[in-house]
C-alpha cells in the first residue's frame, strides 16, 4: 500500500486507478466518457467544479458542479482541489478532491476529464494515473464538431481552436494517443488501456508517429 498524496497525511490508499483523459474541446471526451460509464457503471466519473455557464443538457452535479468565482476561489483556498485551471475562455475548472480519494481509497477506478496542465498537477500528486489523450482526426474535423455541438458562439470556436494546438502539442507528454475518429473504436482503444488489454500496446504515443493529426500540428511552431 502506497500513502496517498491527496489524503491526509499518514493515510494510505489501495491500488485504486486513475486515469486521465485529456484533449481539445470538441474531440469527444464526453462522448466517450459516457460510453465507458454505461458499460462500466462501477467506474466513477469525477465531477468537475467549474465557473462556466451550463451548455443545454447540462445538469448541475452530473455533467459539471456549476459554481460561481467566489465559491471556486473559496474551494482553492480550502484545498479542497485536487488541481486546477483558469481556462483560455477565462473560466476556472478544477477537480474536487475528496471523492477521488474516496474512491481510490476503496480500490475504484475514477475517470478523470481534465486539461493537460490540470492532468500534470495530478501526475505530480498521483504518479501512477495514466495519462490518455484524445486526439480529433484532423483540426477541419475538430472545428466541424464544434460547430455542429451548436453551443459555442463563433468567437469561442476561435479561441478553442487556438487554445487546441496548444493541448495538441502536449499529447507527447501522455502515454497514451487514441484518435477519436469512430467512437466505437475509440471506446474499446480506451477500454483496452483500461484493462491493459493487448490492444494498448499499439495506442501508446510512441508507437503512433504516423497520426496525422499530430503530423498537422506538431510541424507548426506552437
Ligand atoms: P468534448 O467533451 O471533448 O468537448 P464532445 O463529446 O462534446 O467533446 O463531442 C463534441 C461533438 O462531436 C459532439 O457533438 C459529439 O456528438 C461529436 N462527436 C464526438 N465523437 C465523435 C465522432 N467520433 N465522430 C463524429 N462526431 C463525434
Ligand atoms: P468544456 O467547457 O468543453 O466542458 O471543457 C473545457 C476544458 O476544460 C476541456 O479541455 C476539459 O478537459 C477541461 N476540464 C474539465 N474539467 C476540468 C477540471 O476539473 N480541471 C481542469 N484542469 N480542466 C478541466
Amino acid at each position: 500500500r502506497k500513502r496517498c498524496m491527496v489524503c491526509r497525511p499518514g493515510r494510505t490508499m489501495s491500488e485504486g486507478k486513475l486515469i486521465i483523459l485529456s484533449g481539445p474541446s470538441g474531440a469527444g471526451k464526453s462522448t466517450v466518457i459516457r460510453q465507458i460509464l454505461e458499460r462500466h457503471p462501477d467506474f466513477f466519473f469525477s465531477v468537475s467544479a467549474t465557473t462556466r455557464q451550463p451548455r443545454g443538457g447540462e445538469r448541475d452535479g452530473v455533467h459539471y458542479h456549476f459554481i460561481t468565482p467566489a465559491q471556486f476561489e473559496g474551494m482553492i483556498a480550502g484545498q479542497a482541489l485536487l488541481e486546477y485551471n483558469h481556462y483560455a475562455s477565462g473560466d476556472y475548472y478544477g477537480t474536487p478532491a475528496e471523492p477521488v480519494r474516496r474512491v481510490l481509497d476503496r480500490g475504484g477506478t475514477v475517470l478523470l476529464d481534465v486539461e493537460p496542465n490540470g492532468a500534470f498537477q495530478v501526475l505530480e500528486k498521483l504518479p501512477q494515473a495514466v495519462m490518455v489523450f484524445l486526439a480529433p482526426p484532423s483540426l477541419a474535423e475538430l472545428r466541424r464538431r464544434l460547430e455542429s455541438r451548436g453551443d459555442t458562439p463563433p468567437d469561442k470556436v476561435e479561441a478553442r481552436l487556438k487554445q487546441a494546438h496548444w493541448e495538441l502539442a502536449q499529447a507527447p507528454h501522455y502515454t497514451y494517443l487514441v484518435v477519436n475518429d469512430q467512437v466505437d473504436v475509440c471506446v474499446a482503444q480506451v477500454e483496452a488501456i483500461l484493462q491493459g488489454g493487448p490492444e494498448a500496446a499499439a495506442c501508446r504515443y510512441e508507437n503512433q508517429s504516423e497520426v496525422e493529426i499530430l503530423k498537422e500540428v506538431l510541424s507548426h511552431a506552437v
